[in-house]
């Protein structure tokens, strides 16, 4: 029920303009989100790198609706990626379609991919192609074996809780494909998706050992989740198919589980964090309270605060 309104508030443009402009909500919103501009990211970036962490970077500015925003968003990934290499980061970009025209016009966002493949390339990184709501997966991964074809830099994302996982990342681990497995984090009718978490987490459990178990054939594994549990699965998984620690790591996102970060990486696991910036946070923030209702009370406290 909470859950449902939290999700129903995520798309409500009266509830962003309320927000955004609470300085409380603002102040709440950093401890998910590095700050509005590129440098808030490179900041934070920096910082993760020299605590032995890995960073992903997502700038924030899902369903664009214009070409003129899609250009922005490519001029902001490309300036991402420039930055990766003047200043030594280590860091990838996570990307969504969405932002580079997907819901418009398919070409424009086709184009816009391979640009920022080409500016990644360039800079020596790697784009990870995030996955939003399950009407866009199959578009989402149809672009991105598209413009695997030219460009090796480029991921995919696989979410735990859709009933078509299993197919996909069998198809996946057969290409090589480098996946992202997630337990995914929109709302999904049940002819779609798990209905209960046990489905979604014992589907999470399969998913990375069913992948790991063929990478003898190529491919690399990223285990996104603050689950302890799932991390301990994967961990055991890893260990029984002898795969090599280059191969896998484990990704959080940011001001989420530090101290599962920190144990993972103290384990001699690679760990990367993502990172999200940009004025267009409010989204990315009602997703993270959704997940997990017991920030609602954090939430509520500082929306509340003055100063
Ligand atoms: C690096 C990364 C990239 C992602 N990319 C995508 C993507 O492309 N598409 C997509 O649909 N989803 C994505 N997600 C989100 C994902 O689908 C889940 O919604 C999210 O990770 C919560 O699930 P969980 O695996 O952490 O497990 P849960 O069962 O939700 O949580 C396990 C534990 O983690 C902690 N925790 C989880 N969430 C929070 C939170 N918000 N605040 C505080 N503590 C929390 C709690 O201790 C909780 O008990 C990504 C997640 C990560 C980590």
């Amino acid at each position: 029920m909470l859950r449902r309104l939290i999700f129903a508030l995520s798309r409500s443009r009266t509830g962003a303009r309320i927000a955004m402009h609470a300085p409380g909500v603002r102040r709440f919103s950093r401890r998910f989100v590095a700050g509005t501009s590129r440098a808030d990211a490179i900041e934070a970036v920096r910082r993760l790198n020299a605590a032995g962490f890995e960073a992903t970077v997502s700038f924030l500015g899902e369903a664009v609706t214009s070409p003129a925003e899609v250009d922005g968003a490519v001029a902001e990934f490309s300036a991402f990626a420039a930055a990766v290499k003047a200043e030594g980061l280590r860091s990838h970009l996570s990307i969504k379609l969405t932002e580079l025209g997907l819901d418009f016009d398919r070409d424009l966002a086709r184009r816009s991919l391979n640009v920022v493949l080409a500016r990644a390339e360039e800079a020596g990184t790697f784009v990870r192609i995030d996955m939003e709501d399950s009407h866009h997966t199959q578009a989402t991964l149809d672009l991105f074996r598209e413009a695997r074809a030219t460009h090796r830099n480029a991921g995919a994302v696989i979410q735990s809780s859709l009933r078509r996982s299993d197919a996909d990342v069998e198809a996946l681990a057969a290409e090589g494909a480098p996946v992202r497995l997630v337990k995914g984090a929109y709302r999904e009718p049940p002819d779609v998706a798990y209905a209960s978490k046990i489905d979604v987490d014992a589907a999470f459990v399969r998913l990375a050992d069913a992948y790991l178990a063929r990478m003898a054939e190529g491919g690399w594994l990223a285990v996104a989740t603050h689950d302890a549990r799932m991390v301990r699965a994967a961990v055991r998984s890893v260990e029984a198919h002898g795969v090599p620690r280059d191969r896998v790591e484990f990704q959080m996102l940011y001001g989420i589980r530090g101290d599962l970060q920190r144990q993972l990486r103290d384990a001699g696991y690679r760990v990367r964090v993502y990172v999200p910036y940009g004025s267009h946070w409010y989204p990315y923030l009602m997703r993270r309270l959704a997940e997990h209702p017991a920030n609602l009370w954090f939430f509520v406290r500082n929306a509340f605060r003055r100063g």
